[in-house]
C-alpha cells in the first residue's frame, strides 16, 4: 500500500477510537437504527455523538465533495474507510436511502442548483426519502407506469398512485416515476421528479401485513404539485435515471448481504458446542462453512465490481444482486436450522435472539423481491451477460 494511505489508515484508526463510542461497535438491532428525517430520533445518547461525529466529518458520504456536505475522499480512501469502520464493527451512523440510492443520481444528473438544495440534507440525515415506482399495474415491467405529471406554468400537477412505498407514511420527499408522455416504447414517456409529501391531496394509506406491522403504503395522488425544478435530466428521459437508481439500490442491496440484526451468532455458538457429533449437525456445519466462503467470494466479487465501474460497465455488478440476497436467505435459513427443531416454535412469545433471528428470517424473503425480483435479475442476467435472446 501508498504511504499516503498506510498513513490515511492510520489517521482512521485515531478518529474512530476518539469518537466512535463503544456502544457504537456493537451489532445493531434494528429498534436501534437511526433514519435520516426531518424529526429525526436517537434512540440514546451515543447514537446522536456518533452521528454528529460522522455528519461534521463528511464521512456519512464519503467520495461527495466537501461542498456538499461529503468527505471528498478518493475512491482508495473511501474504501480504507468504510472497511476501517466494518473491521471495529461501527454502526451506520444513519439509515438514509438519499445517500445510497438518491444522491449518486443527483450527483450525475443534476442541475448545480439541485446539487446544492439537496445534497448537504442529505449527507446531513435530515430529509427522510421514499422511492416511488411501483404501481398496481407496474412492479417487474415497471415502465408500464401511469401516475400522469403534466406540466403548467412551471409545475407538474400529478394524479395516480404509487404501491408498496416502503415507509411513505414517516417520509418527507419521494423520488417519484411518472408518465409525461404516451409513447410506443413505454420507457421514452417517463419522467423523475421529486416529490416534497408534506402537501394536501397526498393520501398516504399504510398496507397491513401477516406480521401486524405497515412498513409498505399505498400513496394517492390528486392533482399533487412538484417544481418543473425539481426534475432530474429532461422531460420523458427520466428513465436512464431510473436505471441508474435501480442499479445503486441492487448494489445496496447486494452489500447488506453479510449484515443481520444478530450476526449469526447462534451459528458461532453451535460451531464450538459439544453437540457437534449428534446426527445431523456436521452436514450443517458443512453449509455453513460453504456458505462463509461464498459470503466471502460475493464480498470479493463486490470490491471487484466497484473498481471496474470506476472505468465503465461491470458486467458482474449485474449479477450480485441476486447471488447476494439469495444467499442472504440461506444465512437465516442456517441461523433458524442452528436453533434446532423448536427454531420458529412459538416465535410470538419468544424473546432475545431466538425472537431478531425468526424476525429477520421471515423478512429476508423480501429480499428476493425488493429492488427487482429474483426472476427478473436472472432474465437481465441471460440477456446482457450471457446474451441469450429475450
Ligand atoms: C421489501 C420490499 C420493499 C419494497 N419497497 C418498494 C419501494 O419503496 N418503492 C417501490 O416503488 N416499490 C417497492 N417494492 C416493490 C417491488 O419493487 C416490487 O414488488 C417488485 O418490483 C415486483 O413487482 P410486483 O410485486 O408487482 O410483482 P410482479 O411484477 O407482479 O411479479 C409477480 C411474480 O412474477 C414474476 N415475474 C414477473 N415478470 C417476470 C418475467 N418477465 N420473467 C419471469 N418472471 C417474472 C416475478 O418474479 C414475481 O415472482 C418493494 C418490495 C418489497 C418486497
Amino acid at each position: 500500500m501508498e504511504e499516503k494511505l498506510i498513513s490515511f489508515t492510520k489517521e482512521v484508526d485515531a478518529w474512530i477510537e476518539d469518537n466512535c463510542p463503544q456502544s457504537m461497535r456493537t451489532p445493531m438491532p434494528v429498534s436501534e437504527q437511526v433514519w435520516a428525517s426531518s424529526s429525526i430520533e436517537f434512540p440514546c445518547n451515543d447514537s446522536r455523538v456518533w452521528f454528529d461525529a460522522m455528519v461534521s466529518k463528511g464521512w456519512c458520504t464519503p467520495e461527495w465533495p466537501v461542498e456538499y456536505g461529503g468527505g471528498g475522499l478518493s475512491f482508495e480512501e473511501s474504501k480504507i474507510l468504510k472497511s476501517r469502520l466494518k473491521f471495529f464493527g461501527c454502526r451506520p451512523a444513519q439509515i438514509n436511502f438519499g445517500i445510497s440510492m438518491l444522491g449518486p443520481v443527483i450527483l450525475e444528473f443534476g442541475t448545480d442548483d439541485q446539487k446544492k438544495e439537496f445534497l448537504p440534507k442529505i449527507s446531513r440525515g435530515e430529509i427522510w426519502w421514499c422511492q416511488g415506482f411501483s404501481e398496481p399495474g407496474a412492479g417487474s415491467d415497471l415502465a408500464n407506469l401511469s401516475t400522469t405529471a403534466k406540466l403548467i406554468d412551471g409545475e407538474y400537477i400529478i394524479n395516480g398512485s404509487k404501491i408498496w412505498t416502503s415507509e411513505a407514511n414517516k417520509a418527507d420527499w419521494m423520488y417519484c416515476l411518472v408518465r409525461t408522455a404516451k409513447t410506443e416504447k413505454k420507457q421514452a414517456g417517463i419522467s423523475f421528479i421529486l416529490i416534497n409529501l408534506k402537501q394536501p391531496k397526498i393520501d398516504i394509506k399504510p398496507i397491513k401485513l401477516l406480521s401486524g406491522q405497515s412498513p409498505f403504503c399505498q400513496v394517492f395522488f390528486d392533482d399533487v404539485i412538484a417544481s418543473e425544478s425539481h426534475r432530474l435530466a429532461d422531460e420523458n428521459d427520466g428513465w436512464k435515471v431510473a436505471k441508474r437508481l435501480l442499479e445503486f439500490e441492487r448494489t445496496m442491496m447486494a452489500d447488506m448481504g453479510s449484515e443481520g440484526a444478530v450476526d449469526i451468532e447462534p451459528i458461532e455458538t453451535f460451531k464450538t458446542s459439544d453437540a457437534l457429533s449428534a446426527p445431523g449437525q456436521l452436514n450443517l456445519l458443512t453449509k455453513i462453512k460453504k456458505h462463509e466462503m461464498r459470503n466471502h467470494l460475493i464480498d470479493l466479487t463486490m470490491t471487484r465490481t466497484q473498481i471496474e465501474s470506476k472505468n465503465g460497465f461491470s458486467p458482474a455488478a449485474l449479477s450480485l444482486k441476486y447471488i447476494s440476497t439469495e444467499e442472504t436467505q440461506a444465512r437465516w435459513e442456517l441461523n433458524v436450522a442452528s436453533l434446532g427443531a423448536g427454531g420458529l416454535e412459538n416465535v410470538e412469545n419468544s424473546s432475545g435472539i431466538k425472537k431478531e433471528i425468526a424476525k429477520s428470517f421471515f423478512y429476508s424473503k423480501a429480499y428476493t423481491i425488493a429492488g427487482g425480483s429474483s426472476e427478473v435479475q436472472l432474465n437481465i442476467i441471460s440477456k446482457h451477460i450471457l446474451g441469450l435472446p429475450s
